[in-house]
């Protein structure tokens, strides 16, 4: 490729189509033949033209953003684009690009990029926490085996279209009380390709493309959260003719689990306990999401709590670096183990005799409560973590 179109016409990659005729009608306008005299004039509107045919074209634009040659023999340069060498130039190009209609853009090619496409995976609670290499079919167009994406049967080359010539336009002209107007729109015998198949690929149709269905193994890093999405480069649709694929989008979906429910970064539990084992204290083993893991050994899979004695109903217990894997970063959130005393139920005659005499020894009178103050309240976390 020799120039850098962008460049040519002094825009931004990411310019707009109104940026990019913008560009080209001041410089057209600067270094037409007609009216610039400088030596270089000539060859600087010459590419300022390349340039322009190939950004103002959506097609050959972002076949050229992905490093293809719009410009060479494969891809409908064929027809020429206006700018025979010598002195002569093509003026209606020039005005067309002035007058914002449409260039007569000759035959438009065969071979376009492909569609994005967006399939949808599921996952466990751990898969998303910790990450996993997950097949995943995916259903898309692939190049045609049969034809290579050539789109003839037994690989012979389209024919020149008798209707247009080639060209992929048909022009006509009406009478109005204006004068002559003419009209260009692309040829119905070839739909605008300037080639005709005549022995289309048994497999495609002519297409170029079959559809197909496989089984990839996607990469999904350790942190992820449902609706995120793994893009995966050139995994898509495969275009018409053959095209250059698009983008693959795999959209996560993370199922509920059944005792683990993340917030944020961080991982909560509710365990419950004894009223005995709160009262006088204990250190209990929890079994952690990691249990979960194929990769991980069975001590990791556990965490030991420390209940001290005394402990309420609710309180949290926060246990740093156990949580969830921060998505791309370091360090990972906390696991929040809140418990639950339980009050004893189904009590006999023995333990019924051993309860009261607790409360004698403690001074407890079974008939009086206090009503306690709004505060923090562990229940209302509690409340707004689960619900
Ligand atoms: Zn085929
Ligand atoms: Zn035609």
């Amino acid at each position: 490729m020799s120039a850098d179109y962008y460049e040519t016409l002094g825009v931004a990659r990411d310019a707009t189509p109104e940026q990019i005729k913008k560009a080209y009608r001041r410089l057209a306008m600067k270094y037409h033949p007609d009216v610039a005299d400088t030596p270089d004039a000539a060859e600087k509107f010459k590419q300022i033209g390349e340039a322009y045919e190939v950004l103002h074209d959506p097609n050959k634009r972002s076949m050229y953003d992905r490093g293809g040659d719009p410009m060479g023999g494969g891809f409908g340069g064929a027809g020429g684009f206006g700018f025979p060498g010598g002195g002569g130039f093509d003026f209606t190009n020039l005005v067309d690009a002035m007058f914002g209609q449409q260039a007569s853009r000759g035959p438009r090619s065969r071979v376009r990029r492909g569609q994005d496409a967006l399939v949808r995976a599921n996952l466990t609670l751990a898969e998303a926490a910790f990450g996993i290499t997950k097949p995943v079919r995916v259903d898309t167009a692939i190049v045609c085996p049969r034809c290579n994406g050539n789109g003839s049967e037994g690989g012979g080359e389209p024919v020149t279209c008798g209707t247009c010539h080639g060209t992929g336009d048909v022009t006509q002209v009406q009478r109005s009380f204006l004068g002559e107007i003419r009209t260009s729109q692309p040829c119905p015998s070839c739909r605008g390709y300037g080639t005709i198949i005549t022995n289309p690929c048994g497999e495609c149709s002519g297409e170029g493309r079959v559809r197909s269905s496989r089984t990839i193994n996607v990469k999904i890093p350790a942190g992820v959260a449902s609706g995120n999405r793994v893009h995966l480069v050139s995994q898509g649709e495969v275009g018409p003719g053959g095209g250059p694929a698009g983008d693959l989008y795999v959209e996560l979906n993370v199922a509920t689990h059944e005792t683990f429910r993340r917030n944020g970064d961080d991982l909560e539990v509710v365990v419950k306990v004894p009223m005995t084992a709160a009262a006088l204290g204990t250190s209990v083993s929890l079994t952690t999401l990691e249990a979960e893991r194929d990769d991980m050994d069975a001590a990791q899979g556990t965490v030991v709590v420390d209940i001290p004695a005394g402990t309420q109903s609710g309180t949290r217990i926060a246990i740093p670096g156990r949580g969830v894997p921060r998505l791309r970063r370091d360090g990972r959130g906390e696991l929040g183990v809140t418990l639950l005393v339980q009050t004893p139920t189904k009590l006999d005659e023995e333990q019924r005799d051993l309860l009261r005499q607790l409360a004698g020894l403690r001074d407890e009178n079974l008939s009086q409560v206090s009503v306690a103050k709004h505060g923090k309240g562990v229940f209302g976390w509690l409340k707004e973590t689960f619900s």
